[in-house]
């Protein structure tokens, strides 16, 4: 008899485990995140997208960067080319110091560790704190993408209530007390303090000062995440919680929003102790980050004026923004309420009661326009149904008008089933506090 072509399938020995038997046991959390499973739908063309978060890179200069490109393969490409340190290249590392200080950070290169993309700082700092069942604190809506880093190393969440002035901290005291009560302390607090993804606020200068107290007094490391820090509309920034703690905060941050998401470079800033471990774990993850992307980022930074580029990205969103808070006013129902943000990316919509966004969105996507439901920021928790992320970082200004207004519909033609049926589109999500409210979520532990 032939042998069995390597191509067809062999016939299944049941003696021998299945591969998905053999995982480990922290892949069961491995899900594909909600925005992910979007991506195919809300891509095509006829439908609006206010789902996805990615950077609009029309305002790029291609042809400086082509000529950078060029003139760094042509002068340096042995070094561009080549393994690096897996801390960073120090160039680079020099000019991170730079762009954080616009923050009032005030650190030192040898403090820095370039990552591929602030995500894998994320997975990082999980995987040196975590181990299963460590509890980590996070606003209550999250980003995504640090759940996602959370449940790989089965951390358990506690979202933590926020409302327009961002990170609640008498919920965060609550929360804190909580844990104490039980014997149990977070490993860290994890925090988008600016233009927050997803919810839009920013947390104002007054609490933050409050909410290092709370931590340094438990004795819970806080992680700043801030990509979108240097993206407020009228050019103002906040001081970095780094700025006001440095040896309890540990900082990422990322050339994903202020220059080009696709060369994924992005950075922690930790002191010696962290560092030192972020350095190895990062080389055991890849050996060390690409050099290439890195001088590339350097050579941007150092040849470009990238302050004015920033600027007229800043421009650029706040034209979106004003674009997506008018088509909200204009168009929604009554009783639907959005966060305003003043920088950043995402609009927070919370639907009136009833409302499922989960549920509602195939019929959304029907009517050719996506969103992200509020669900995909609780991890899973049953929270968030009565909430969207929209995002107008992409799409034209028209596009985002065209966009809610098909989103009203929509959302008339949920309202008017309720009218009529008197019963929720489906009721297995809760709703969750973020505006205008200090109450903590309902599972906030
Ligand atoms: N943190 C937040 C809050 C984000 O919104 C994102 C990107 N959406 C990231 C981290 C990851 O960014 P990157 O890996 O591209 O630096």
């Amino acid at each position: 008899m032939p042998p069995t072509p390597a191509h067809e399938p062999r016939p299944s020995d049941p003696s021998r485990p299945t591969a998905a038997a053999r995982f480990a046991a922290r892949t069961e959390r491995m899900t594909a995140s909600e925005i992910r499973a979007l991506f195919a739908v809300a891509s095509r063309p006829e439908v609006v997208s206010l789902a996805g978060g990615m950077p609009n890179l029309a305002a790029l200069p291609l042809d400086t960067l082509a000529g950078q490109v060029a003139e760094m393969v042509a002068r340096d490409g042995q070094v561009a080319l080549q393994y690096g340190s897996a801390q960073g290249v120090p160039a680079l590392r020099e000019q991170i110091t730079e762009v954080m200080a616009a923050e009032g950070i005030r650190a030192h290169a040898d403090d820095v560790v370039v990552t591929v993309g602030s995500q894998m700082a994320l997975d990082l700092v999980t995987r040196l704190f975590c181990d299963p069942g460590d509890v980590v604190l996070a606003e209550g809506p999250s980003y995504v993408g640090a759940l996602g880093s959370f449940s790989a190393y089965q951390a358990r969440v506690v979202h933590v209530a926020m409302d327009a002035d961002g990170l609640v901290p008498a919920a965060l005291a609550e929360a804190l007390d909580r844990l104490a009560a039980a014997g149990q302390r977070a490993k860290f607090l994890y925090t988008v303090p600016n233009f927050h993804n997803p919810a839009g606020v920013t947390l104002a200068v007054e609490r933050r000062a409050q909410i290092l107290e709370l931590c340094r007094r438990h004795g819970v490391l806080v992680v700043e995440d801030n990509p979108y820090g240097l993206l407020g509309f009228d050019g103002q920034t906040y001081p970095a919680l780094r700025s006001m703690d440095p040896d309890n905060v540990v900082y990422l941050g990322s050339f994903s929003k202020t220059f080009a998401s696709g060369l994924r470079v992005g950075w922690a800033l930790a002191r010696p102790t962290v560092r030192e471990k972020l350095v190895l774990a990062a080389e055991s993850a890849t050996l060390c980050p690409p050099t290439f992307n890195q001088m590339m980022v350097s050579s941007y930074l150092s040849g470009h004026d990238w302050r004015g580029q920033v600027k007229s990205l800043r421009e650029m969103y706040r034209d979106r923004r004003d674009a997506m808070l008018d088509a909200l006013s204009a168009y929604l129902p009554p009783g639907c309420r959005w966060t305003h943000p003043e920088g950043g990316f995402f609009v927070w919509v919370t639907a009136p009661e009833g409302v499922d966004t989960k549920a509602m969105l195939p019929r959304a996507v029907n009517a050719q326009v996506a969103y992200v439901s509020g669900t995909a920021f609780y991890g899973g928790s049953g929270l968030g149904g009565r909430h969207m992320r929209l995002s107008y970082c992409y799409p034209t200004p028209e596009r985002i008008t065209e966009g809610v207004r098909r989103l009203a519909g929509v959302l008339e033609a949920e309202l008017e089933v309720l009218r009529t049926f008197g019963s929720p589109t489906r009721s297995t999500t809760r709703s969750a506090p973020v505006r205008g409210t200090q109450t903590p979520a309902p599972d906030t532990t």
